[in-house]
């Protein structure tokens, strides 16, 4: 074999995974479809759990350097002017995934993975008792083990016959980043008819705007990608109009699945959205992917080892999957559907505003805890 692990995908699962193996000295090959770095689809706003996540990748210093947006305090609204705000439980980041990815990528490869980007992994064969095949536009590659951290839909997971790939799915969602708006230590969520937006500041000053709906709503759009029932929103309206986009980065992507996709497909491991992916409104997908890793690791590791059998990996690595995040996917589901109807979306953020504490436990139950690491980093504010 060549190589003891192959990590198709180089986002958060990926990176993460690959860092914290090679860290262990196993033989680490990471792939990656994209040149980096590359601007991704996303929101952009780093929940406050990823500060130990990152100190214990060791970028955070380079988080710091590049000067991610610190963000205490998050903004609800509806279409009804309805507005809830509340304090959030530590100091959340804004970062871009242009900086982000990168960071991670060359993180991997400081610390000894092999790093491959602009390289498409177009099929994965074989199983742990035969080793596994990758093939790719640049070549095939063998290993003990493969983790598929490829993100939320890919050409791949047609290639493996995976049962969500075969059903469509409703939901597209844009990202640009934009000038002329300032929303210091602040991320605004505008629920709209049919979908909701994020806006909050990046490491550049921008602000970045993410909105996720429902395709029906793409049958009135201005030619800023800027579906009309974004204009519904008294709030995010008076957002909009002083904000610019810049044509250099905004992204759309469609078909964007919330199922749970499986732990496994045969004996290929899924980390990060590969497995599953958390509704944006969480703002939290970003945490999960870099602690789907985290799970993962030492039981990779304890397998190449020969100190875990394959059947006790599988169950292992499964049960703790579902266990900690099954409850938290459904969770959000739920408050993805209340907040695309206006009348559900008025009366769940009324109901929070009179209630903090539902609010609270609402935020706190799609949410993991900070991870168990030894450091005591605080982010400077
Ligand atoms: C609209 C929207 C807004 C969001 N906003 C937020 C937010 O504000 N905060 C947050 O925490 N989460 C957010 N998320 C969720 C978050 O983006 C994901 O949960 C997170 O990126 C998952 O990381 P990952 O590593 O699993 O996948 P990704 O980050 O998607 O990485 C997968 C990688 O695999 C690569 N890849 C795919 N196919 C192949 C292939 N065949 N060969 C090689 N490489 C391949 C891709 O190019 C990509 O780099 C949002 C999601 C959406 C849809």
């Amino acid at each position: 074999m060549n190589y003891d692990v192959i990590i198709v995908g180089a986002g958060l699962a990926g990176c993460s995974a690959a860092i914290q193996l090679a860290d262990r000295g196993w033989n680490v090959l990471l792939l990656e479809q994209q040149k980096y770095p590359v601007h991704k689809l996303c929101g952009e706003f780093l929940s406050v759990e990823v500060i130990e996540n990152f100190a214990n990748l060791g970028i955070l210093d380079t988080v710091q350097k590049v000067g991610a947006h610190p963000i205490q305090n998050a903004l609800l609204t509806t279409t009804t002017g309805e507005t809830f705000e509340h304090q959030l439980p530590g100091v959340a980041l804004g970062l871009s995934r242009y900086q982000l990815d990168l960071m991670l990528f060359e993180r991997a490869e400081s610390v000894g993975a092999i790093c491959q980007d602009g390289t498409v992994v177009r099929d994965i064969s074989g199983d742990f008792k035969t080793g596994f095949k990758v093939s790719t536009n640049s070549g095939e590659f063998t290993s003990r083990m493969v983790l598929a951290a490829h993100g939320k839909r890919s050409p791949l997971d047609t290639q493996l016959d995976r049962p969500f790939a075969r059903r469509k799915s409703p939901w597209v969602a844009f990202k640009a980043h934009c000038d002329g708006l300032r929303l210091p230590g602040m991320i605004e969520l505008h629920a709209f008819p049919g979908g909701y937006c994020g806006l909050s500041m990046i490491e550049t000053g921008q602000v970045n705007l993410c909105w996720i709906g429902h395709e029906t709503i793409l049958n009135g759009s201005d030619d800023r990608n800027l579906p009309n029932a974004l204009y519904d929103n008294p709030v995010l309206r008076d957002r909009l109009a002083h904000m610019t986009i810049n044509p250099a980065v905004k992204h759309r992507l469609s078909q964007i699945s919330f199922e749970l996709k499986g732990n496994f497909d045969g004996d290929i491991c899924m980390i990060g959205d590969t497995a599953g992916m958390i509704t944006p409104l969480c703002g939290d997908g970003m945490a999960m992917a870099l602690r789907t890793a985290e799970i993962a690791v030492p039981m990779v590791s304890d397998y190449l080892q020969g100190t875990l059998s394959a059947p006790r990996f599988k169950a292992n690595y499964r049960d703790t999957w579902q266990r900690e995040f099954k409850l938290r996917l459904q969770l959000g589901r739920l408050m993805h559907s209340a907040f695309i109807q206006p009348q559900v979306a008025q009366v769940s953020v009324s109901i929070c505003r009179s209630f903090p504490a539902i609010g609270h436990w609402l935020i706190q139950n799609t949410r993991g805890s900070a991870s168990p690491v030894q450091s005591n980093h605080a982010f400077s504010v």
